[in-house]
């Protein structure tokens, strides 16, 4: 279900029995946002588990049309035609709420989110306007709401380096890539000539590093999903290539999305995530380095290169197991973009949203023993 947000009344639902073109709806007029954004910004009425705001606003850009490319994991991607509505579609699990963008930028304004944004975030799509209406959003946030400082999740496919510079003159902070497919193999099977999509391996790794020469160090990103077929020392090795570059990594644990190509998929191993999680955050944060870890012949972590009492207060602190993204502004180690729920439902837990407690801690390192134990 979808809902469209003051447009032009107060809050409507569409339900799926109830389906309602909307051709007027596109940006840069309108955006989407997550729903934990829209819940957030009391625009939709709701509650998460164990989580009671966001404090990344995640807006996406918008079409009827919707996106060109046809990625195999994504809700939004075109083989989805399906679901009549665009607006219809989920994307990483959940809702996504439509707004007039003037609507959005009214209500921070007035502190609707009651203070609790410390990051905004453009995502693009693949589609002809998509560049065009970013600039549009993004000079308009920089000019209205600057203290609040702009990521931006890009679109490779349709950008030229020209656009990086435009887009950090204009104000951006944080520029990142979703490479999401590790190998040049798994990214053409997902997203590339294997579903007849568009994107390309080698133009990813383009922008990736125009990013690192234009926005600098800790100030651009990849995102990477784990658990589609990938072995964990490919993954980490991309991770230690981007953190070589100057960049973070922000990761996403594969969850077979409702009605994509993918959606018979199994969600990521729990173990392996888990380790993978923890490795991120090594390579990431503490210091640690891939030559120092050891992995078995099935490219599985064996031993994370820390000492025994290091790793374990790394573990107790529960960090390394919270959704990983763009930085807020009290604590570099951890996302303001939580994402609630994006990766997995609460019951099962992969990229926790909010501060891990005792509990918690004690059910990872279960699942890192390859316990079948979930997060409830
Ligand atoms: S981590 Fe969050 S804020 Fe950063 S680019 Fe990704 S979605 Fe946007």
């Amino acid at each position: 279900m979808s809902a469209v947000i003051n447009d032009p009344q107060p809050i409507r639902f569409y339900r799926p029995d109830y389906h309602v073109r909307t051709p007027e709806m596109r940006s840069p007029e309108y955006v989407q946002m997550s729903t934990a954004a829209a819940i957030t910004l009391g625009l939709v009425p709701g509650r998460m588990h164990r989580t009671s705001c966001t404090h990344c606003l995640n807006l996406l850009v918008t079409y009827p049309e919707g996106c060109r490319a046809n990625c195999a994991y994504c809700g939004l991607a075109r083989h989805r035609e399906e679901a009549r509505d665009y607006a219809d579609r989920n994307f990483i699990r959940v809702d996504w709420p439509t707004a007039r963008y003037d609507e959005v930028i009214e209500r921070v304004k007035a502190g609707g989110d009651k203070g609790q944004f410390q990051r905004m975030c453009i995502s693009m799509i693949t589609h002809p306007n998509s560049g065009d209406d970013t600039y549009v959003l993004l000079e308009k946030w920089v000019r209205e709401v600057p203290q609040v400082p702009v990521s931006i999740l890009s679109n490779p496919t349709t950008m030229e380096r020209d656009d990086l510079v435009k887009l950090k003159k204009m104000g951006a902070e944080i520029f990142t890539v979703a490479l999401d497919a590790v190998t040049p193999e798994i990214f053409d099977r997902t997203r590339g000539r294997g579903v007849d999509s568009p994107h390309k391996f080698e133009k990813y790794w383009q922008a990736i590093e125009w990013a690192a020469e234009i926005f600098g160090p800790e100030r651009f990103g990849a995102h990477l999903i784990g658990g589609m077929g990938e072995t964990e020392k490919e993954i980490l090795g991309v991770a230690q290539r981007i953190k070589d570059m100057g960049g973070h990594n922000h990761m996403f644990a594969f969850f077979p999305e409702r009605g994509s190509l993918m959606e018979d998929w199994p969600a990521a191993d729990r173990a392996q995530w888990r380790r993978v999680q923890l490795a991120r955050f090594i390579i990431d944060y503490a210091g640690g380095h891939l030559r120092e870890m050891l992995f078995n012949e099935q490219g599985q972590v064996i031993d994370f290169g820390l000492p025994e009492g290091d790793l374990a207060d790394l573990i107790n602190s529960g960090k390394p197991f919270r959704t990983s993204g763009c930085p807020g502004k009290d604590d570099e180690e951890v996302s303001a973009c939580n994402r609630p729920f994006g990766d997995s439902t609460p019951s099962d837990i992969r990229s926790f949203p909010f501060a891990l407690n005792r509990r918690d801690v004690a059910i990872v390192r279960r699942q890192m023993r390859g316990e079948d134990v979930g997060t409830l």
